[in-house]
């Protein structure tokens, strides 16, 4: 009986992980499929810059329309994206998408692109970069790539030159959520980024003495070695006076504005233009 008890819990437990499967390649179909046909779409989070309060430009974010589920977490369907290698096609659109947009707002105004550790490890992903700032008519330095401390764990020379090759360019490159990684620090000194974004994990803890010690740390670390500091994940007046008094020189959060719609985007920049 205990037998056969335990046989039965495995053959549910075997059925689950079918269940999972079935379920992710389902996924994996309609990922696919809404590639193809327009499901993806990109909303546009505006960064402000602290000296003048004005935007300094907007970071693209992903969306996925499920034509059945709706609305899909970048959270859900990024790593599934990247299991499956579709994040090189999804990657290559956003960056073409992004960068065509960015060209029709006014001024200097920058687009943010998250990048993949996935995008560095298939060849690429530079050709991408280059197809889309020629497609877009885009100034190189009016696009900024946001990779995490996974791109440099790879811990290969090629990542690492691509990203010197991409910056000799002019396109910038700021690392994400920044503190979050293994060992932040030493990626600092293996690659001079342009911007380093303090996760929004030690914004929402900022009026603890040891979350606004690290967010001062790194202020400290970004002046002496030229990185602009973006606090992400502003959501109250109190964060915001927090890190404009800690010297961040960038802010972006819910309290700031949210994601929106490329027209809703647009029309925001308008207004500050036309102001
Ligand atoms: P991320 O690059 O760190 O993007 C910031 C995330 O924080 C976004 O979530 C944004 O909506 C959210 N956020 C912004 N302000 C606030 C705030 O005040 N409070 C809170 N609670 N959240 C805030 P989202 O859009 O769900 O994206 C999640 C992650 O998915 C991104 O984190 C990024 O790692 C990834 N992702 C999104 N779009 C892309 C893409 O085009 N390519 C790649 N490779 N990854 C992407
Ligand atoms: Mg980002
Ligand atoms: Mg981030
Ligand atoms: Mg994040």
């Amino acid at each position: 009986r205990a037998k056969d008890s335990g046989r039965n819990t495995f053959r549910f437990y075997e059925s689950g992980m079918d269940l999972a499967v079935a379920t992710r390649n389902l996924l994996e179909i309609d990922m696919r499929e809404s590639i193809r046909s327009g499901g993806f779409a990109l909303h546009y989070q505006p960064i402000f810059g602290l000296a003048d309060g004005a935007p300094s430009g907007f970071e693209a974010l992903l969306r996925w329309e499920h034509p059945v589920h709706g609305p899909v977490s970048p959270g859900d369907f990024i790593p599934l994206a990247e299991e499956t290698g579709l994040i090189t096609q999804l990657g290559a659109w956003a960056l073409h998408e992004a960068c065509r947009e960015a060209a029709t707002w006014p001024g200097d105004l920058r687009v943010a692109v998250n990048v993949s550790a996935v995008q560095f490890r298939k060849t690429g992903l530079e050709q991408s970069v280059l197809r889309a700032l020629a497609f877009s008519g885009l100034p190189a330095g009016r696009l900024e790539l946001e990779i995490t401390e996974s791109v440099l764990m790879q811990d290969s020379d090629a990542v690492i030159g691509c990203l010197h090759r991409l910056r000799t360019m002019g396109v910038r490159i700021a690392l994400d959520d920044f503190g979050t990684g293994y060992s932040s620090l030493s990626y600092l000194c293996r690659f001079p980024f342009d911007k380093i974004k303090i996760d929004r994990s030690f914004i929402r803890g900022i009026d603890e003495p040891e979350a606004a010690a690290v967010v001062r740390a790194v202020v400290g670390l970004g002046e002496r070695l030229g990185m602009a500091i973006t606090a992400e994940g502003v959501e109250t007046p109190e964060q915001l006076a927090r890190v404009r008094r800690k010297g961040c020189t960038e802010a972006q959060g819910f309290l700031l504005g949210r994601p929106l719609p490329a027209p809703e985007a647009k029309a925001l920049v308008a207004g500050q233009a036309a102001a």
